[in-house]
């Protein structure tokens, strides 16, 4: 009977903007007391977040607009000065779309960042929830933004029975309720901080939240029964070996992928391909860069990615001059120049093992 009451009733956006004014935390894209951020900064500021922690985040930020103060400074930018500029932040594609984009603006919009969310979606890279988050942040534009941080919030608020994903409708129609009449882009940043800060997946701080009068989840003592979900997916397993060719210069052998698909236009050692069997001594001369003598590591390089798992085990050969591969962009780098190319965490993470290997032997 109470949550019946209960869920009728919106929570106060007043409240949280008032705690928000209080305790949101500093950042370098954000702005307080009533101004607009750049609406740059709050657009590359979106790209980096997408799957990354705010903390990872800053320095990335603040390199990149040290380096390209404007849209039209990274427009001008190569693509492959930009992802170099991103390594280790990880999910690639976003350094691509974020160039496109900026190159986009600069030709189609004068340089100017839309304010509209149907232009913003237009742009390479940019979906529904960064067209609303740029929208209502940068130009405090009437906008529904919707991200886990908020899902959660309302979940718990409403205490929504629906598990997730198929939930999401019914929650961003129940962010799309809570909208105050103004503030939109302070309100945005608002619930996502509460979701972030306060409303925590495990142990949220209810004393200190600004809706705990209003919530239903808080109410009845089960916020962490929600936001429901559904049955989980076991995340797959891939494997490949992986070979570091070194010449008597000290130098290694890379290729780059290729353009398309997972890391596309990365830089990476050269690998079997990655499948759900550890591939067999013959893989491993079909696909090996040369014919050498492999050695073999005995601890593998694991990374996990968004939708598999993958486990490299590392071959390191020695090959008296540098060579040639067939059919691939290659080229033979010192160690020390490493970081001048667009690599992957797993590329880094590789050469470190492989390195450290070298260095003991
Ligand atoms: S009262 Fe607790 S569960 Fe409810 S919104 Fe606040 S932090 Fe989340």
């Amino acid at each position: 009977m109470i949550r019946k009451t209960k869920i009728l009733k919106t929570p106060s956006s007043a409240a949280l903007l008032r705690w928000y004014d209080r305790c949101a935390r500093d950042m370098p894209w954000r702005m307080k007391g009533g101004k607009r951020p750049d609406p740059y900064h709050e657009l590359l500021s979106e790209f980096m977040l997408q799957q990354t922690q705010v903390a990872t985040v800053i320095p990335y930020f603040l390199s990149f607009t040290k380096r390209w103060p404007s849209i039209a400074h990274l427009a001008k930018a190569t693509l492959d000065e930009v992802r170099a500029e991103w390594s280790g932040l990880g999910y690639y594609r976003r350094a691509k779309f974020l160039h496109e984009c900026a190159k986009v603006i600069v030709a189609q919009h004068k340089g100017i960042v839309p304010q509209d969310e149907a232009a913003l979606r237009a742009l390479p890279g940019i979906g529904a929830y960064t067209a609303a988050a740029i929208a209502a942040i940068a130009y405090d534009k009437k906008a529904v933004v919707v991200d886990g941080n908020v899902e959660r919030v309302m979940a718990r608020v409403f205490a929504v029975e629906e598990p997730l994903p198929g939930a999401k409708k019914k929650l961003y129609e129940l962010a799309a309720s809570c909208l105050p009449q103004k503030r939109f882009g302070d309100y945005a940043q608002a619930v996502m901080e509460l979701g972030a800060t306060i409303c925590t997946p495990k142990n949220p701080q209810c004393p200190t939240c600004p809706w705990k009068n209003d919530c239903v989840a808080f109410a009845s003592g089960t916020m962490e029964r929600y936001p429901l979900k559904g049955a989980k997916q076991k995340t797959p397993q891939k494997f490949a070996s992986v070979f570091i060719a070194m010449n008597k210069k000290g130098e290694v052998l890379l290729t780059r992928r290729a353009e398309k698909g997972l890391l596309g236009g990365m830089w990476e050692f050269p690998t079997t391909p990655w499948e759900q069997e550890k591939p067999t001594l013959h893989i491993e001369r079909r696909h090996a860069p040369a014919k050498l003598v492999w050695q073999k590591l005995e601890t593998p390089v694991r990374h996990v990615f968004s939708h598999f798992k993958l486990e490299m085990a590392l071959r390191i050969g020695h090959s008296a001059a540098a060579f040639s591969v067939q059919d691939r962009e290659y080229r033979w780098m010192k160690w020390k120049n490493l970081s001048t190319l667009a690599l992957p965490t797993l590329t880094r993470n590789v050469a470190d093992a492989a390195r450290n290997h070298v260095k003991k032997s």
